[in-house]
């Protein structure tokens, strides 16, 4: 497995259609795993979609910690922690709505304000190529919602209405404010991310 190198806006991959998977082979199964560890070892990140690293197939990862107590919606169970690796995901269904703040790791520092489905069910080959169906809601259906957008070449700066609410807020200028990183969505691996030599 390898890190990956993820691109940036300003790249035509980014903005074009990725190509659907026609099976889940090893090649597939290795991107994936490839992509899972570039998630995983990149400071905040908790989702890719493969166009991010320069490869036009449909296929996203997910990696969300377990949602802290404090998180959950009343009346809602808690999510996480979640992990996925999804080839050739489609909404097939959506219900509610959700406005929250985004950010993108193709568009480094910038965090806006972006409506998304609360509910969605998202049906998707696993990596033994059989036909899956994951049922998310809150912050994980924004995540899948924002990852299948990223197979069609759109970015969540497209979806932003209130321009507004689109700023520069690097992750590097939280982190030295003590006790502000709260609200911060980090993976556990941060530690291990940061010694990365690039
Ligand atoms: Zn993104």
């Amino acid at each position: 497995m390898a890190v990956m190198e993820i691109i940036t806006e300003g790249d035509s991959r980014l903005r074009q259609k990725a190509s659907k998977v026609r099976k889940v082979d090893d090649d597939v199964r290795k991107l994936a795993a490839d992509m899972m560890e570039t998630v995983e070892n990149t400071p905040y990140a908790i989702a890719l979609a493969a166009p991010q690293v320069g490869v036009l197939r449909r296929v996203i990862v997910v990696s969300l910690p377990a949602e802290e107590p404090e998180e959950v919606e009343e009346g809602e169970e808690p999510e996480g922690p979640v992990r996925l690796m999804l080839a050739n995901p489609e909404v097939i269904r959506s219900t509610g709505q959700q406005t929250g703040i985004e950010g993108c790791l193709s568009i480094p520092g910038w965090i806006g304000e972006v409506k998304r489905a609360m509910h969605v069910t998202v049906r998707a080959r696993d990596m033994e190529d059989k036909e899956v169906r994951v049922k998310a809601h809150g912050f994980l259906a924004r995540a899948l919602q924002h990852e299948i957008d990223h197979l069609d070449g759109i970015l969540f700066v497209d979806r932003i209405e209130d321009r507004e609410t689109l700023r520069y807020e690097p992750f590097e200028d939280e982190e030295e404010v003590e006790g502000e990183t709260e609200n911060v969505v980090a993976p556990e691996t941060i530690g291990q991310a940061n010694q990365r030599s690039d």
